[in-house]
């Protein structure tokens, strides 16, 4: 753990001083500065606030200093910061004003993005009565710090409990001490959510804070679901389903929206929903999930790629088809490997559908950009010999908030085509 230090003490912060670059970068409003263009920062302990100058000893700012990652300093403020505690108080409770006024018919959404909310590093979900954190820098991780964030979440929030999920790999690149992941305040630390219940009282899910692979949900999709339900209808396959958050919502009955020509939207609801993952233990929870809703779907464990190319072969049809498979390109090194993967199964689930079916396309990887994606998409409907219409071109929700001048906090994206011909 990093020694014990008086932050709020004036000008007591160790500073940094940046190369001409690094001054660039901030100056276009981005918060990250790598090591690289960090010019002189003399034993600085590791998640310690900063005082960052230019190469003239000007004063830009404070940030967050980390002795391990590449990125050296993420910018908390472009003025002094007396106290870091209370400014990250002061951060989540305007996070959670954001959140109020902007996300409606879910309990269940992020309350917190790290960086897209200025506190680089945290991230906090709530699932209903249930909060669950996440800390993914040293700044954050010092106590004083957990303490605040702790403090404000419960008098704002009123949680039955504080879930803290642990990325492993994550602490040991911030070089920070292993924890397991668990339960910090209350009792509860499993719960069921609700998603919107605009669509008659909503699509409910099961949350444990303590099993899984992921936090609890996609909560980041949780907007699209409703978008896609309002087209998916006939037979449908959620293909990279996880706990089924596409496949319930086809299956419940869904808000149709009036102004939309029938045309797209004949069943107003599926007839019949498949859901495929690799994944059991997220095919269990789906199962389970269904279940909460009154609904009996079928869920296949395989690995989709496979799965693709056999029914593609064997002449299955489709009216819905969702693909939401995980990052393909977790760096930039892997974008070719990425493309290829997102446009075979593009292909493959093009030439599945019936004339007027349903596409739901995402990909997750912020290294494939938008254009990028879009492209190839294109180039998959050009090899199918079918036209596509774009009815909506997607992100995030809004609970996952976009930074204009950060690019990195852009990921999500999720088209939603309908077979021409
Ligand atoms: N659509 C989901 C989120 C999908 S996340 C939702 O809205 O909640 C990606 C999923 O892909 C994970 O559940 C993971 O288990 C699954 N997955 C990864 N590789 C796979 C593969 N080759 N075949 C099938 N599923 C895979």
């Amino acid at each position: 753990m990093p020694k014990k230090r008086d932050i709020s003490a004036k000008h007591a912060e160790p500073s940094v001083k940046l190369s001409a670059r690094g001054v660039t970068r901030l100056q276009g409003r981005h918060p990250w500065v790598y090591r690289s263009d960090v010019v002189r920062a003399e034993d600085l302990p590791p998640g310690s606030l900063v005082r960052v100058l230019d190469s003239r000893e000007k004063f830009l700012g404070t940030a967050l200093y980390s002795s391990s990652s590449q990125i050296a300093i993420r910018m908390i403020s472009h003025g002094s910061v007396a106290d870091l505690p209370a400014l990250v108080a002061e951060r989540i409770r305007a996070a959670i004003a954001y959140r109020k006024e902007l996300v409606s018919n879910t309990d269940a959404y992020r309350i917190v993005f790290s960086e897209a909310d200025f506190l680089p590093g945290l991230i906090v979900d709530r699932y209903s009565d249930v909060l669950c954190l996440q800390i993914l820098t040293q700044a954050m991780d010092v106590v004083p710090v957990r303490e605040a964030v702790l403090q404000t979440l419960k008098e704002e929030l009123q949680p039955a409990g504080i879930v803290e999920r642990v990325d492993a790999r994550i602490r040991e690149l911030e070089q920070l001490p292993p924890l397991q992941s668990r339960l910090l305040w209350g009792e509860k630390s499993s719960t069921v959510f609700t998603m919107n219940s605009t669509m008659n009282s909503g699509v409910r899910f099961h949350y444990d804070g303590l099993e899984g692979q992921k936090t609890g949900a996609f909560l980041d999709q949780r907007e699209n679901y409703a978008a896609a339900a309002q087209y998916a209808h006939g037979e449908a396959l959620d293909v990279f389903c996880y706990q089924g958050g596409f496949a319930l919502h086809f299956s419940v009955d869904s808000a149709v929206d009036s102004a939309l020509p029938s045309a797209l939207h004949p069943a107003g609801k599926c007839s019949n929903v498949t859901g495929v993952d690799s994944s059991r233990p997220a095919l269990e929870m789906a199962e389970k999930n269904a279940a909460l809703n009154g609904r009996e779907l079928e869920w296949i464990e395989a690995n989709a790629f496979d799965l693709l190319r056999e029914y593609a072969a064997s002449g299955r049809r489709y009216d819905t088809i969702v693909l939401d498979p995980p990052a393909f390109a977790k760096t930039k090194r892997d974008l070719e490997k990425a493309l290829g993967g997102y446009k075979e199964l593009n292909l493959r689930a093009m030439k599945m559908l019936r004339p007027g079916g349903i596409l739901v396309t995402c990909s997750c990887s912020y290294h494939v950009g938008a254009g990028d994606f879009f492209e190839v998409v294109a180039d998959a409907a050009r090899d199918a010999h079918k036209s596509f219409r774009v009815i909506e071109n997607r992100g995030a929700a809004k609970d996952h908030p976009m930074l204009l001048n950060v690019p990195e906090t852009s990921y999500l994206k999720c088209l939603i085509l309908s077979v021409s011909n």
